[in-house]
């Protein structure tokens, strides 16, 4: 079986003491045929509880606030757009797909440029600017030093947060950084049955078999929520490391820009003339083209429209 692990936070009468106490939980047979997949940081309804031996079964799950598909978490508040000063250096075309990827699910961010100390002051002030100028207030730090931290932990609190960026930047060794030493003791008879049963805290996928070569493919990926400082947590696995930009759609993708969401407001009332410009330039557009990331705005723009294109000649 499949368990997953739930803090109790709120108990029936008489039941109160056991807030914020664990649970191992099996997940009814009857939410699975209908399709609902429990997530890790899902608010489920539990019943058939066994207080003593800490048992029981899931058996509705509660509306999502928001949803991360990689890694699979449910209600995340908050994604670290994490990327590095060094090593590798941030490139632009890059970090717009991860701010355009971040803007689209809806989801509040903050982006972080790790390994500062790799690099000068002026490095630091360079990409400052630039991002101010994109509309954005990255902030600074350094897994290896551990320095810079305050400013995102604050942020963490009460939170839970979802961290991405493309690889190497620093995602795992952030994570490790920020786990608190609330490990469970290996007392705890929850951890020993979930010890037992290999399966961590919650959601545990298995890799289907490739069609192409007939092999079994495991990806097993599994990911578990770390308590943190603060009271907030955070998903133990790195998030997607290349943007799918699945959501963005041609209308949306403008929405995704700081930039072209400023000039639009400084331009109100006054709109665009066609309802559905995309502006690229149509007759009556008030959007100008004159700014760093719109060749970045446009090229994306292709990409979506091919998308597009294919899927309306697929279905
Ligand atoms: P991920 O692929 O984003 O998960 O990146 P990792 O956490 O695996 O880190 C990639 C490499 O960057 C590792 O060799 C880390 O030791 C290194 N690294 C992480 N943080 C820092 C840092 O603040 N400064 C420096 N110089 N290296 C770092
Ligand atoms: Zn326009």
């Amino acid at each position: 079986a499949n368990f997953m692990r739930v803090i109790v936070d709120a108990a029936p009468p008489g039941l109160d003491h056991h807030r914020g106490s664990d649970l191992l939980c099996v997940v009814r047979a009857l939410l699975k045929k209908i399709r609902r997949r429990v997530l890790v940081g899902d608010r489920v309804l539990v019943g058939a509880v066994d207080w003593a031996d800490r048992r029981g079964m899931i058996e509705d799950v509660f509306e999502r606030r928001s949803e991360v598909a990689d890694p699979p978490v449910a209600n995340v508040d908050r994604l670290v757009v994490l990327f590095s000063l060094d090593q590798p250096r941030p490139e632009p075309a890059t970090l717009t797909r991860f701010l355009v990827e971040a803007e689209s699910s809806g989801i509040p961010f903050v982006l972080v440029f790790n390994k500062v100390e790799l690099v000068d002051e002026q490095t630091i002030a360079y990409w400052r600017d630039r991002l101010k100028s994109w509309g954005y207030d990255p902030l600074f730090l350094s897994v290896d030093k551990q320095s810079g931290f305050n400013a995102l932990e604050e942020m963490l609190g009460g939170q839970t947060t979802v961290v991405v960026g493309p690889s190497g930047v620093g995602k795992s060794s952030l994570i490790n950084a920020l786990r608190g030493n609330q490990n469970i003791s290996e007392e705890d008879p929850i951890h020993k049955l979930l010890e037992q049963n290999s399966k961590w805290f919650g959601e545990q996928r298995v890799g289907t078999v490739s069609k192409k070569s007939g092999k079994g493919k495991h990806t097993t990926r599994h990911v578990s929520l770390l308590p943190v400082a603060g009271g907030g947590f955070l998903a133990d696995t790195p998030g997607f490391n290349q943007p799918s930009l699945m959501k963005v759609t041609k209308k949306s993708l403008a929405e995704t820009f700081p930039e072209i969401r400023k000039m639009l407001k400084e331009n109100e009332p006054s709109k665009c003339l066609f309802n559905d410009c995309v502006h690229l330039g149509e007759r009556g557009c008030i959007v100008k083209g004159d700014w760093e990331r719109y060749p970045y705005y446009l090229q994306m723009l292709d990409e979506i429209r091919i998308r597009e294109e294919i899927q309306l000649r697929t279905f």
